[in-house]
């Protein structure tokens, strides 16, 4: 959908966008800085204030949008747009500990469609889709062979983060 806004954004890119939150997420995970809370026993709640912040999700989309300036205003916008569109996707699939700020005491995640699973739900859901789709695209597109990687680097850093968490 957004690939179609602007042809001309690599394929790659759309889906790093699109997975960016859960790689740091695996990344802070690793790093000790998020996890889940004492309570994900019987709440199944993530502590995820830096990856999974609306504020931080904004400014990471920003930041990757601008690692690619050279191709112009439309496709940073498009990146863009890919890294938020992770943020709205996961409020509607996680219990209640998406953050508007780091710590903020509002936390949405209001539908919890997948329960207990809501953390490996969003990562199957996420590698299916950019599977589907990367799959799709990769025929008319020079960088569409870059999808095994990126989807492989999912798969590895959000294993690793849900077993050191
Ligand atoms: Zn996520």
């Amino acid at each position: 959908m957004l690939k179609t806004a602007k042809p001309e954004t690599p394929t790659w890119a759309l889906i790093a966008g699109a997975g960016l939150l859960d790689i740091l997420f695996g990344l802070l995970v690793a790093l000790g800085i998020e996890g889940l809370l004492p309570n994900w026993k019987s709440a199944h709640l993530l502590n995820i204030p830096w990856s999974h912040s609306l504020l931080m999700t904004i400014l990471f989309g920003a930041l990757f949008a601008v690692l690619f300036r050279r191709r112009g205003w439309g496709v940073m916008l498009v990146l863009f747009a890919a890294v938020l569109s992770h943020w709205v996707l996961d409020v509607l699939v996680h219990r209640p500990d998406m953050e508007l700020w780091p710590n903020s005491a509002t936390k949405l995640g209001y539908f919890s469609l997948f329960g207990p699973v809501s953390g490996w739900a969003e990562t199957l859901l996420a590698i299916v889709a950019t599977t589907v789709y990367a799959f799709r695209a990769r025929k008319s597109e020079t960088y569409g062979r870059y999808w095994i990687a990126v989807c492989g680097l999912m798969a590895v850093f959000w294993g690793m983060g849900y077993l050191a968490g």
